[in-house]
Formats: C-alpha cells, sequence, structure tokens
C-alpha cells in the first residue's frame, strides 16, 4: 500500500535489518528497541491491525506468520522465553497501521503487562 512505513520496507524501499523472510512474512528489528531484542514480524500483504486478519489474511498466511514467530525466537537465542505483543487501534498506541507483532527478549519483562 502507498504511504505505509512497512510496506515501503517491505519492498526495500526503506532500509531495515531483516532478520528472517518467507513467502508470507518479513522480519526485521525494531529501529527503538524495547528490549535486547526486539523485533517486528509483519505479513507481506498490507493489513491495518490483528482486528482484520482473520478476516483478510489467508489460513497460509496466518499460519506462516504464528510460525515465523517461533522460529525467529529459536533463530535469536530466545531460550528462556520472549513476549510477543500486537497493538492494536489507539488504546494500544499502535503508531504503524500495517500488522506487526512485536517480539520481546533478552531479558526479564515486566510482571505486568500495561
Ligand atoms: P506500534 O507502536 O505500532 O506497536 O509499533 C511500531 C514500531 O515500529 C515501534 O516499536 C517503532 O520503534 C517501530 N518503527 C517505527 N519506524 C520504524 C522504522 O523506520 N524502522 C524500523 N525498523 N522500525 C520502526
Ligand atoms: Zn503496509
Amino acid at each position: 500500500m502507498d504511504n505505509c512505513l512497512f510496506c515501503k520496507i517491505i519492498k526495500g524501499d526503506i532500509p531495515s535489518t531483516k532478520v528472517y523472510e518467507d513467502e508470507f512474512c518479513f522480519a526485521f528489528r525494531d529501529i527503538n528497541p524495547q528490549a535486547p531484542t526486539h523485533i517486528l514480524v509483519v505479513p507481506r500483504e498490507h493489513v491495518a491491525s490483528i482486528a482484520e486478519a482473520g478476516e483478510k489474511l489467508s489460513p497460509e498466511a496466518l499460519h506462516a506468520l504464528i510460525s515465523a514467530i517461533g522460529k525467529i525466537a529459536a533463530q535469536e537465542g530466545l531460550n528462556n522465553g520472549f513476549r510477543v505483543v500486537s497493538n492494536c487501534g489507539p488504546d494500544a498506541c499502535q503508531s504503524v497501521l500495517h500488522l506487526h507483532f512485536h517480539i520481546l527478549g533478552g531479558r526479564q519483562m515486566a510482571d505486568q503487562m500495561a
């Protein structure tokens, strides 16, 4: 989609540090990491958020996204655990309107999620 930051990153029009890609997904390091490991996993197809992912993405793409998270965590050596976050809409402070899963790890996470 024109004017979508993450679509531009997927296309390579904006540089990123890629950590994983497959037919359905692309993953790269967050520019402002909140943990020693902070990776964003996004579908190649533009959907705004997880609220519409179930309707708009194919079962194959949805499966690939979930699988990618596990593969990336293993690749990054997050053997002691990690947190996955997907902010959706204004109440959750979603700032980029292209579905993304944050993978956060490499340190003990806060006990409270929000
Ligand atoms: P949100 O707030 O929508 O859940 O997360 C958006 C994330 O995208 C933020 O963690 C932010 O640091 C990251 N981000 C914003 N712009 C860029 C960019 O140009 N490159 C990368 N790698 N990450 C970005
Ligand atoms: Zn997009």
